[in-house]
């Protein structure tokens, strides 16, 4: 067996209240920060005051970047990369869902890439023609998470949508791994019942397409199908009882562990059709996308897999509570999607693309996406699925 493991360089703080703590450790860092946001959450919720406070008492400035959308484009990475130059940030510091997150990375990409005449994170896509290559040249990162979730605060990737094509790759280098990732239980367990939910299904789908993936290590396995364990344990408690520490300790965990990873095993097809799914709707939410393509594909790979793939479906759905038998039959494997099912319906993610408002007309330009856009993630499935298949699991879940 051969395989490559990155130990990232990412110093993680994790716990009730630690948000306190990152004033001595980001002004080591840099001087100067530009603070990502999104809309409303964090301000609303005091989180943005504090962590310009903890900053500012630290002796750093803080030049705020708020109002990040979720699904995030580039032109909000664009316009947050000058605000960095023009007050010559040296630090980006994400606060909130991935979105938040993934939009402080990319910002630390093009800012530190600026002075090479690229002024479009576009340019670092491998859709675009000019294919640049991220460098160390890339800013240092913070990563405060909201959510659990993306597993951003410690993976190498940042997603976006380009605003004319509606198209939604990702972007990854061993540069942008955040230098401090921050997992605050305080902050997390504000979740509404709905973030907690989509959320939370994509830990899970995280850890199932790192272990399905063809990038698949026995590192990042373990860590994954603990990360199962922990989803299949607590995301229910966590989506009933917001106040429920225990299991809003154990979801944070799950999705960092999850974010491992993934950082070492990219997800495969789920992902590859989520992407263009909430790129042309960017009001279904990634984990909602995921939650509605995920049995389909545990299907298709199951009816098309070998037996490595069935034993890999067994141990997870073993790991989802069901009892399976030694010999890892398709009975065993197929007790995955019952279980996925299940834990969907109960934190209330049974739905359908129409009732979401996805028209007919969308599946074929979401299914050829999923080979052009997202190929990545598709060629990462360990089983070919062609542009026929794809718009056939869209249609099942229409
Ligand atoms: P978002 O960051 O998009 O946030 C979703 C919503 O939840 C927003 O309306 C946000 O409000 C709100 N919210 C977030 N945290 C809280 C909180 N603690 N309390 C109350 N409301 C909150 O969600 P995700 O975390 O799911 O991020 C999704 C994005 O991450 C997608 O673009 C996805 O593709 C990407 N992603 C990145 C990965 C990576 O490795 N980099 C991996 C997987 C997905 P507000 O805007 O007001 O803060
Ligand atoms: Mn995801």
């Amino acid at each position: 067996m051969n395989f490559e493991y990155l130990l990232a360089r990412t110093e993680l703080l994790f716990g009730e209240g630690v948000l306190e703590n990152i004033g001595d450790k980001v002004s080591k860092i840099g001087s100067k920060s530009l603070l990502v946001t999104g809309k409303t959450s964090m301000s609303r919720l005091g989180f943005l005051d504090k962590t310009e406070g903890v900053l500012k008492k630290a002796g750093m400035e803080v030049v705020r970047y708020g109002g990040v959308e979720p699904n995030p484009t580039v032109g909000t990475v664009n316009r947050g990369a000058k605000l960095a130059l023009e007050h010559n940030c040296d630090v980006v510091v994400g606060l909130g869902g991935g979105s938040a997150m993934d939009t402080a990375k990319a910002i630390a990409v093009l800012t530190g890439h600026w002075k090479d005449g690229v002024t479009s994170i576009w340019s670092f896509s491998s859709l675009s023609e000019e294919k640049k290559v991220v460098t160390s040249r890339t800013l240092p990162i913070v990563a405060i998470t909201s959510t659990s979730g993306t597993g951003s605060h410690v993976t190498k990737y940042a997603v976006f949508t380009n605003d004319k094509t509606l198209a939604k790759p990702g972007i990854g280098s061993e540069f942008m791994y955040p230098r401090l990732s921050v997992v605050d239980l305080d902050i997390v367990s504000t979740m509404p019942p709905v973030v907690t939910a989509t959320t939370g299904f994509d830990v899970l789908a995280h850890a199932m397409e790192s272990i399905i993936s063809t990038a698949c290590n026995p590192i990042s396995q373990l860590y994954a199908l603990e990360a199962i364990r922990m989803v299949y344990k607590y995301l229910g408690r966590a989506y009933t009882k917001g106040d429920d520490r225990e299991a809003r300790e154990k979801m944070a965990l799950a999705d960092t562990y999850a974010g491992w990873a993934i950082a070492v095993s990219p997800p495969e097809l789920p992902h590859a059709m989520s992407h263009p799914i909430s790129g042309y709707y960017p009001d279904i939410s990634h984990g909602m996308a995921l939650a509605i393509v995920t049995p389909g594909v545990i299907c298709l790979n199951i009816e098309k897999g070998h037996a490595d793939i069935l034993k890999k479906y067994s141990l997870i759905a073993q790991n989802m509570g069901k009892s399976v038998s030694a010999s890892h039959t398709k009975e065993d494997a197929l007790q995955a999607v019952r279980a996925v099912k299940e834990l969907r319906k109960r934190v209330d993610l049974d739905t359908t693309l129409s009732k979401l408002g996805v028209t007919e007309d969308k599946i074929q330009d979401i299914a050829g996406d999923v080979l052009t856009r997202n190929r990545g993630a598709w060629k990462n499935n360990p089983v070919r699925a062609d542009r026929k298949e794809i718009g056939e699991l869209l249609r099942q879940c229409y």
